[in-house]
């Protein structure tokens, strides 16, 4: 029988409500239990596939192919039994649009259909589903309390409490307590209001999770307590860490897992944190220091890259090496040159869409090949590293993806439809013509070249890893690009390109796929701890392999 953790945010947006979720679902793994996660948002898009990074950030991908919000990476991230899907994710849009396709089919047999109780009925029957045979499901509801638009979501929740029990349910409730710097004071009061606006709405919080700069006084954790109803050491001090995985921890110190444990009436072994004290350790004592340039699109917003920005130093923290992340818009390489570029000790160029600075993120490209500096390349990085391979070694000028110029004269990346009608294979056109328009997502097997950098890297020559694209390199120049000495080292069950390399480099290599998805700080990733090597060993001056050549 499932139990159910209900995270609820108040004052303002930005608290950190997903890695906090994550992070009592890492200390409640780590005392034996299953834990499955779902994250509710309010917006009205049916999921995030859609919309801008520059509004969302990252959208993440699951291994079954749902297009989700960046919070389900943090999950996965810190719960190894979180493994999202289809039903780990809800929104506005998606609660109503099923709701409405079952008003269209008849279901509701007249009934004058009402956000109370089809609407929540709808948002309850979504959670329950994606709890799954969890121990305990961790329910994370996006937005602020206040929100008009949470307000179906928050009903929902409050109904279950009701229908399961208090020992069945727990409600967190996530704060600020900020700081005043003119007057040396801490400030409970946006706490007290956001607590009165829960329980205006028939939820009074269990345990209250308050974020500030410095651990909380005494006195202040007192009067939190008193005016919220909240017994005071369930007033759990979340103060900003210098570390992201020193969480857990902190928030173990504090007892929060114990409180909930006690409330759903578990006995439960303690604590297993010691994973996370290991890469705690590792972070703060790295012994080498490295430079990567992210050459990519949406520079401004870190998020946009989060899952990646995470695995490269996952990558450090298995290989005890800092790494420095600088982030270039490739629209300033082309404006500015290589120089930006200098003293970079690897190069990785990131996914995207769109044509906004595409030739600078091929120059990049152009660059960490010509001298020897490491490159990743990841889904539209590798597309530019084919687009490169093709104009600077196969001397196929003006190649390009119909992504960007449909006319160009040699389309090396392009949709399948257009590709293989231009081989002149009409026989399959109707499914392919399907397949060309959509996206390719979600987790696919890999087939890996024996003896390859990636089958190295990997240790293996059969992965599977998630994907999340449209176009594909062309078959028709594959001949032609291998000839001009790019190794296509990994290919899926359907004969595409998944990843390609450049024998006799360093370390160049590219992949169609996204291995940042299952990277994680207690596991790592193969590739990325194989890359962070070759971009240590490079800033320690080891001579390349083209320039020994
Ligand atoms: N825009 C490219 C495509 O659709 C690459 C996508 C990506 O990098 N995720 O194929």
């Amino acid at each position: 029988m499932t139990s159910y953790v209900f995270i609820t945010g108040g004052v303002v947006s930005s608290l950190g409500k997903g890695i906090t979720s994550a992070c009592l679902g890492a200390i409640l793994e780590a005392r034996g239990l299953t834990i499955s996660m779902i994250k509710l948002d309010p917006y009205i898009n049916v999921d995030p596939g859609t919309m801008s990074p520059f509004q969302h950030g990252e959208v993440f991908v699951t291994h079954d192919g749902t297009e989700t919000d960046l919070d389900l990476g943090h999950y996965e991230r810190f719960v190894r039994t979180a493994k999202g899907g289809r039903h780990s994710n809800y929104t506005t849009g998606r609660i109503y649009e099923s709701v409405i396709a079952k008003e269209r089919r008849g279901d509701y047999l007249g009934a004058t259909v009402q956000v109370i109780p089809h609407i929540t009925n709808e948002i309850k029957e979504c959670v329950k589903k994606g709890a799954g045979d969890a121990d305990i499901c961790l329910v994370e509801i996006g937005g602020t309390v206040g929100d008009i638009e949470s307000l179906p979501f928050l009903e929902a929740i409050r109904q279950m409490g009701i229908e399961l029990g208090r020992d069945r349910v727990v409600y967190v409730h996530l704060t600020l307590v900020p700081y005043i710097p003119t007057s040396s004071e801490i400030k409970t009061k946006p706490t007290q209001h956001s607590v009165k606006e829960l329980r205006s709405i028939g939820i009074q919080p269990d345990i209250l999770v308050c974020r500030s700069e410095k651990p909380l006084p005494s006195d202040e954790r007192k009067k939190i307590a008193l005016f919220t109803n909240v017994p005071e050491k369930a007033v759990i001090s979340a103060y900003d860490a210098d570390d992201l995985y020193k969480i857990p921890k902190m928030m173990h110190e504090q007892g929060l897992d114990e409180i909930v444990a006690r409330q759903l009436g578990l006995d439960l072994p303690q604590a297993d944190l010691s994973e996370w004290d290991i890469v705690v350790e590792a972070k703060k004592n790295p012994t080498a220091e490295v430079n990567v340039a992210m050459v990519g699109k949406y520079m401004d917003l870190k998020d946009s890259y989060i899952s990646l920005v995470e695995a490269l130093q996952h990558g450090g923290i298995h290989t005890r090496t800092k790494v420095n992340i600088h982030f270039i818009d490739s629209t300033d390489l082309e404006k500015e040159g290589l120089a930006v570029l200098e003293n970079m000790d690897g190069i990785v160029v990131p996914g995207g869409f769109g044509d906004r600075g595409i030739e600078g993120k091929v120059e990049a490209v152009r660059c960490a090949r010509e001298n020897g500096i490491p490159y990743l390349g990841i889904c539209l990085g590798m597309q530019v590293a084919v687009i490169e391979a093709a104009r600077n070694l196969a001397g196929l000028e003006g190649a390009m993806s119909t992504e960007f110029d449909k006319n160009t004269p040699h389309p090396v990346v392009g949709l399948i439809t257009e590709w293989q009608d231009a081989a002149g294979s009409t026989e399959e056109r109707s499914e392919e013509s399907e397949l060309g328009g959509t996206m390719r997502l979600g987790a696919q097997a890999v087939t890996l070249a024996d003896g390859s950098l990636a089958a190295r890297s990997y240790g293996t020559t059969d992965i599977v890893e998630r994907h999340r694209h449209r176009y594909e390199v062309n078959n028709n120049y594959r001949d032609q690009l291998s000839e001009a000495g790019l190794s296509f080292s990994g290919l899926s069950v359907d004969d595409l390109v998944e990843m390609v390399e450049l024998p006799g480099h360093p370390f160049f290599l590219a992949s169609q796929f996204h291995p940042e998805f299952t990277s994680n700080p207690r596991d790592g990733h193969p590739l990325f701890k194989s890359y962070i090597t070759a971009v240590r060993e490079h800033s320690q001056g080891e001579l390349p392999e083209v320039a020994q050549g």
